[in-house]
């Protein structure tokens, strides 16, 4: 079993690799983002939970985002490995997550991030809210709270993944093909089975 997590920033790209590589490598894509959106388009009590942070460009709390994200593993069993595209993002995540996995007898195989500076990042995301139809995607201030989440809570998960020499990061900026080109190099110089 192969299971690798994607971090980036608001708008660096993590949901349009994730397809790539899901694909590629026949993982399962777990994205808390698309878990909690599909809650609130259902109306159930999660998605109106979510909404009330996500609208501020908050961080969903960790109880609830958890749970929700190990429902997704258990209900997936037959899958030869799992990506993590906006999950873990705070250190109780990461390590409920590395519990959760020797739990199951899995692990984490490598973390990757996109790397990509927060002014491309702005555009990319004000072209997206044209489309997406996500507040969140919008407007300054809480694309501006997004990040300042991610500085605060997320990336210190860098250190946490170096420690247990998971840590690797691809340089996001570029062209989506290029981007999930170099991804595609660096998991196959891991040399997984
Ligand atoms: P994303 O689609 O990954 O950009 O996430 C959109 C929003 O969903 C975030 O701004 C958070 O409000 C919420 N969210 C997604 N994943 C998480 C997570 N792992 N922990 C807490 N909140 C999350």
């Amino acid at each position: 079993m192969k299971n690798f997590v994607l971090f980036g920033k608001p708008g660096s790209g993590k949901g349009t690799q994730a397809e790539y590589l899901s694909e590629k490598y026949k993982l399962y894509h777990i994205s808390t983002g698309d878990l909690f959106r599909k809650n609130i388009s259902q109306n159930s009590n999660l998605g109106l939970l979510a909404q009330s942070y996500m609208d501020k460009g908050e961080l969903v709390p960790d109880e609830v985002t958890i749970k929700m994200l190990e429902n997704e593993i258990k209900e997936n069993p037959q899958s030869k490995g799992f990506l993590f595209d906006g999950f873990p993002r705070t250190i109780a995540q990461a390590e409920s997550l590395d519990k959760f996995l020797k739990s199951i007898d899995m692990q984490i195989n490598a973390t990757i991030a996109l790397d990509v500076d927060e002014e491309e990042l702005i555009s990319r995301i004000i072209d997206r809210g044209k489309t997406s139809n996500r507040s969140d995607d919008q407007d300054i201030e809480k694309i501006q709270n997004r990040f300042n989440e991610y500085n605060m809570k997320t990336s210190t998960l860098s250190k946490y993944y170096k420690d247990q020499k998971k840590f690797f990061e691809v340089d996001g900026s570029g062209s989506v093909d290029e981007i999930t080109k170099r991804l595609f190099e660096l998991i196959d110089s891991f040399n997984l089975p």
